[in-house]
């Protein structure tokens, strides 16, 4: 089953929230049949962002590497359960470059979703310059180390992201985004139940070429989500 994920980041408010879910339920009917949704909304909107039909399921957009304790401002993976989600994103590109967030960070959140019984949305994907560099493969092996003590047998989704195509505007084309997942699969070869996403400027007009894509399962999708007309064009792709 294909899937897709909106990331809102930090947009709308609960009353924007309400209005999206109103708005995707009218789009997609009694479901898509062939394609799961599921919504990263702010934490403060989980609750107006869920479906009490299950059409669509919740993300955390983020989750603590700790369990519980002093640690202001975190919410953990029991929270995110507790407020509905099956998912959560670990490892966007915005919280790798602007919460300094890598390797050993990344690892301990993957393993609180494990024992909370989250499904992590783990983000990879190379910089400009590491692309311009030709080091695109060696980018994604070392960030797909975090996933060393992850249990094989778990279903995993991993998004692959190149950072120059987040909220840019240029995504990259299905050949590119292609063997970028094709690299993922081939070293996560060991696992049961992996999912790869492509995420980086989809629109409902780019949707069918790069769901087209080599080993693709779907899409993270950040702008284009905010609008629910566009979140289900790009899903009906
Ligand atoms: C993202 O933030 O994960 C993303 C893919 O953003 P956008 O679709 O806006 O490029």
């Amino acid at each position: 089953m294909k899937l897709f994920v909106a990331n809102w980041k930090m947009h709308k408010t609960r009353a924007d929230a309400r209005a999206f879910a109103e708005e995707l339920g009218r789009e997609i009917g009694a479901g898509l049949g062939d394609a799961e949704l599921a919504i990263a909304p702010p934490f403060t909107a989980l609750a107006e962002a869920g479906d009490p039909s299950g059409r669509w399921s919740l993300a955390g957009q983020n989750v603590a590497a700790e369990p519980d304790g002093a640690f202001t401002g975190e919410v953990s993976a029991t929270m995110l359960v507790d407020a509905g989600c099956r998912y959560a994103i670990v490892g966007h590109s915005e919280r790798r470059r602007l919460f300094a967030e890598d390797g050993p960070i990344l690892s301990r959140k993957l393993a609180r979703c494990r024992e909370a019984g989250l499904t992590p949305i783990y983000c990879v994907g190379e910089t400009a310059e590491e692309r311009d560099a030709g080091l695109t493969a060696v980018t994604l092996v070392r960030q797909l180390d975090a996933l060393d003590g992850d249990p094989a047998a778990l279903p995993l989704v991993v998004a692959y992201e190149p950072v120059w195509a987040i909220g840019t505007g240029r995504s990259a084309t299905a050949e590119d985004s292609g063997n970028a997942c094709v690299h993922i699969a081939e070293i996560l070869s060991d696992r049961r139940a992996l999912r790869i996403l492509y995420g980086g400027s989809v629109t409902p007009a780019n949707a069918s070429d790069l769901l087209a894509a080599r080993r693709t399962d779907g899409f993270l999708i950040g702008g284009a989500s905010l609008s629910a007309v566009s979140f289900a064009a790009i899903a009906r792709a």
